[in-house]
């Protein structure tokens, strides 16, 4: 187990469409371990590997786990998800607008329209297919990681960005929870 570095936009590897997972060997193990010692460090709720610097089709996705995190996404918080190969088969047409940060952009938020709620299906860390249903902040995160696996960026998709000031910084992905009216 060991913390990776977290690369930023000026790494090439971060606008890569990333290679799909064919293999969950022991290096794969090993990556999967890494990505979860990196979101802890990082204390995020999300990682794409890309953002380790590994162009491979893996993203890992952890709400936190504290008791104001449990009232609002119930059985959705601390949960750890690690899907390979992720797609969106199923999307709301509702859109919510949010706001998001980026391991890869410390420092700054920016405002995200993102579906309300996505089903993706994948693989689990030993290759076995699965599904989850994601609403509210669990499905912005998973929309969030999954553009990370094509090299797509919230910067490029946001309506506003701005820099934190240095008093509310705080090193998390997606730190702030839906502006819109409470959409979990
Ligand atoms: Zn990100």
């Amino acid at each position: 187990m060991a913390i990776r570095k977290i690369i930023q936009p000026d790494n090439p590897t971060l606008r890569r469409k990333a290679r799909r997972v064919i293999s969950f060997d022991r290096d794969f193990q090993q990556l999967v371990d890494d990505m979860i010692d990196t979101l802890d460090e990082a204390q995020g709720v999300g990682l794409a590997a890309p953002q380790i610097e590994v162009s491979q089709r893996v993203i890992i996705v952890r709400l936190p786990d504290d008791e104001e995190s449990r009232k609002e996404y119930g059985k959705d918080a601390g949960v750890l998800y690690v899907v390979a190969n992720p797609e969106i088969i199923k999307a709301s047409k509702e859109m919510v607008e949010g706001v998001e940060a980026c391991l890869s952009i410390p420092g700054y938020y920016g405002t995200v329209d993102r579906h309300e709620s996505v089903v993706v299906t994948g693989q689990d860390r030993k290759g076995k297919p699965i599904r989850v249903k994601a609403k509210g902040w669990l499905a912005r995160v998973f929309q969030h990681e999954i553009d990370h696996l094509d090299g797509r960026l919230y910067i490029d998709i946001a309506k506003e960005i701005w820099e934190a000031r240095p008093e509310d910084a705080q090193p998390e992905e997606q730190p702030a929870k839906e502006s819109a009216s409470g959409s979990s």
